[in-house]
């Protein structure tokens, strides 16, 4: 190899780890709202709680029914199986609000390598409920295995991890299933589930992502919420979600392979459902419509401009009390349809 050419390819390694490296900012508040509310809202802990004590609940009656199960693809003769409940762990065990919070601080979006570093650190919570439902599931006699598309390569942290949250796994069998760990283990988890169910009666399902219950690789929102639709006997009862406002299919689809901040954002607002707005003639009529009239207050809070001979409602015009008069104002500001790009 000549110098120059030796010289070239050095230059173009270079090049490429430094694009590597790159992080890529972010000003769209991809996680701000959904990493405070995981953070911050007591009723977004009351619910984790609320799912987990119920599916504690459910857990005998799941126990005493032979024919139960909670895979849809298992079949047969599966009363003489041991009970096992399968478990997603990220947002659903395992509480990685820390990490986004990194993202948020720093303008990021997210980065693999950062959440790599993340999980060799081993230092998530646990998502509250998990902890008491597994080790009731454990008292029960019943197998918890963990399925997460966590790479194989971090299953001893993610081990770890798990242990210094007082979850123990069964020293015997490996429980905790990592993404590839068998070739065939991909993101869609419907092989890692046939996996378990050849040897255990599956009772209950617990994530924060459709995919952690029934495969729904190629599905749009509305075929997913159809599944949703279509499950519906086994939600509170065999198959039990954690909200995850952060991240997951639903967010992906709006998003899709949008990479710049005024094509994301733009993706989000066209993405939101909104009703449309009425004009204050029709808001009279709605009023109007009213099965036994209204108060006066509501023709203030409700129309623009209000008048003096919006008290017009026969009904009311002698006993209504005279409605402030309004100066004719700007609107309130509102935010703009979209930022400009930076
Ligand atoms: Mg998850």
């Amino acid at each position: 190899m000549t110098r120059s050419l030796f010289l070239l390819c050095l230059a173009a390694l270079f090049f490429s780890v430094a694009c590597e490296s790159a992080p890529v900012r972010r000003h769209t508040h991809e996680r701000l709202h959904s990493t405070l509310y995981l953070q911050r809202s007591a009723e977004y802990q009351a619910t984790c709680l609320q799912t987990y004590r119920t599916a504690t609940d459910r857990l005998e009656a799941a126990l005493k029914d032979p024919a139960w199960t909670a895979e849809t693809a298992q079949t047969g003769d599966i009363a003489a199986l041991p009970p096992a409940v399968i478990l997603d762990i990220d947002e659903t065990v395992l509480d990685n609000a820390p990490y986004y919070g990194q993202v948020v601080r720093k303008d990021e979006d997210f980065d693999l390598k950062q959440w790599n570093r993340w999980v060799v650190r081993a230092e998530a919570e646990l998502i509250a409920g998990a902890g008491e439902f597994i080790a009731a599931a454990q008292k029960a006699g019943v197998a918890v295995y963990l399925v997460t598309n966590r790479d194989a390569r971090f299953e001893a942290f993610t081990r770890l991890n798990l242990q210094r949250r007082g979850i123990s796994l069964d020293p015997q069998t490996d429980t905790l299933l990592m993404l590839r760990e068998r070739p065939e283990w991909k993101a869609d988890k419907r092989t890692r589930r046939a996996f378990i169910a050849q040897t255990h009666r599956i009772l209950m399902l617990v994530g924060d992502n459709l995919n952690d219950f029934t495969s729904i690789e190629g599905l749009d929102e509305a075929a997913r919420k159809q599944v949703v639709t279509a499950a519906a006997a086994q939600w509170s009862s065999r198959w039990f979600a954690i909200p995850n406002p952060g991240y997951g299919n639903w967010i992906d689809d709006i998003t899709g392979d949008a990479r710049t901040d005024e094509d994301i954002l733009n993706r989000k607002y066209a993405a939101i459902r909104a009703s449309t707005e009425i004009s204050d003639e029709q808001m009279r009529e709605l009023m109007n419509a009213a099965p036994s009239g209204y108060p006066v207050q509501v023709i203030v809070d409700t129309l623009t401009i209000p008048t003096r001979t919006d008290v017009a409602p026969a009904a009311q015009s002698e006993e209504a009390p005279a409605v402030p008069q309004q100066k004719e104002s700007a609107p309130p500001e509102t935010p703009p349809i979209a930022p400009t790009a930076n």
